[in-house]
C-alpha cells in the first residue's frame, strides 16, 4: 500500500490523512524529473565543498522536487489559478538564458503580456508549502522577553530568534492571500518578494532563516526558494537599511487577478553553489574562503 502523508494543508490549514504532493516549482516549469532531496542537517561538516552532495544521504523524489504539503483541493485549485502563468514566465527566462552567457546577460528583460498577480501568488503558494505548519513548529515558542546583554553578538542572536518567531506568525496572512483568488496587495512593511535568475541545477527550499552580518551586527529574516531558472527570496519585516538581493516584485501583488501588464525589469543572474541562505558566491570564491579558513586554523 502506498505510504500516506498525513498533516495540515499548507494553504487551508485543515488536517488530512493524506496530503498531496506539491511540485516546487510546478511540474510544467522544468520539474518533471526525479530529484534527490538532501536535508540541511546532513550538510554541515560532511562535505569538503558545499556543492558536492554525492556522498550524503538523500530521499529519492521520483516525481520531482517538492513536498507533500497541500490537500488535493488546494493543490488543484492553486494549479488552475496560478500555475499556468508561472510556467509561461519560467519558459521566457529559460529562452533568454539559452541565448546568452551570464556575463553579457541584458540588464533588463521585457515580458510583453503577463498576469503579475497570478505569478506572484504561485510564488507565495510555494513559500507557504516550504513554511508549512510542521516546519514552523521549530519557531513555536512563547514570545521571549529580550534581556539586555552586554555582548552585542549575543544580543543580536536573541533578537534574531524573536524575529524568526514573529515572522512565523505572518505566514497565515500569506496563506489567506493565496487562498483568495481575488485578494490583492501585500503589506510591504511585512513582506518583500525578490526574484533572481540562476542556471544552477541545485534546487534549494529554505524555510525561515536568519542571516546575520557580524561585521555590523545586523540580520535579516527570509525564506528562499532557488530553482532553475528562477529563484525567490521572501523577506519578512524588511527594514530600509538592509541590502536586498534580486529584483523586488512585491508590487505584482497590487494587480488584480485579470490584470495583464507589460513588465520590464532588471535581471540578476546569481550562482547557487551552497545550501546557505542568500549565498551566491561562485565556486572559486567559496574555495578561496575555505582555504583562508584552513590557513587561519593551521596558523593559530
Ligand atoms: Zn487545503
Amino acid at each position: 500500500m502506498a505510504k500516506k502523508h498525513p498533516g495540515f494543508c499548507a494553504l487551508c490549514g485543515e488536517y488530512f490523512d493524506d496530503l498531496s504532493f506539491e511540485h516546487i516549482p510546478p511540474r510544467s516549469a522544468f520539474n518533471k524529473f526525479s530529484a534527490r532531496a538532501v536535508s540541511g542537517k546532513d550538510f554541515i561538516g560532511k562535505t569538503t565543498v558545499p556543492w558536492d552532495l554525492k556522498h550524503l544521504p538523500y530521499d529519492n523524489l521520483q516525481r520531482g522536487m517538492g513536498k507533500y504539503s497541500l490537500c488535493s483541493v488546494c493543490n488543484s485549485t492553486a494549479g488552475v489559478w496560478y500555475v499556468k502563468e508561472y510556467k509561461k514566465i519560467s519558459h521566457i527566462f529559460v529562452e533568454a538564458l539559452a541565448q546568452i552567457t551570464s556575463a553579457d546577460f541584458p540588464q533588463c528583460i521585457e515580458i510583453k503580456e503577463m498576469y503579475p498577480l497570478r505569478f506572484i501568488k504561485q510564488v507565495i503558494c510555494m513559500f507557504c508549502s516550504v513554511n508549512n505548519q510542521e516546519s514552523l513548529r521549530a519557531y513555536n515558542m512563547a514570545e521571549q522577553e529580550i534581556s539586555l546583554q552586554d555582548n552585542p553578538l549575543v544580543q543580536m542572536m536573541i533578537e534574531s530568534k524573536k524575529s524568526l518567531y514573529q515572522a512565523s506568525k505572518l505566514v497565515d496572512e500569506l496563506r489567506r492571500f493565496v487562498l483568495d483568488k481575488n485578494a490583492s496587495g501585500l503589506d510591504s512593511k511585512k513582506f518583500k518578494v525578490c526574484m533572481y535568475v540562476t542556471k544552477s541545477s541545485l534546487h534549494k527550499l529554505n524555510g525561515l532563516s536568519s542571516v546575520m552580518k557580524i561585521e555590523n551586527n545586523t540580520f535579516s529574516i527570509s525564506s528562499e526558494i532557488s530553482t532553475f531558472p528562477l529563484g525567490f527570496i521572501l523577506y519578512f519585516n524588511p527594514t530600509e537599511d538592509l541590502e536586498y538581493k534580486g529584483v523586488d516584485i512585491t508590487n505584482f501583488a497590487n494587480c488584480n487577478y485579470d490584470d495583464i501588464a507589460s513588465v520590464r525589469m532588471p535581471v540578476f543572474v546569481y550562482e547557487m553553489n551552497t545550501w546557505v541562505p542568500l549565498d551566491y558566491r561562485t565556486k572559486a570564491e567559496i574555495q578561496k574562503g575555505i582555504n583562508e579558513a584552513e590557513d587561519f586554523l593551521n596558523n593559530r
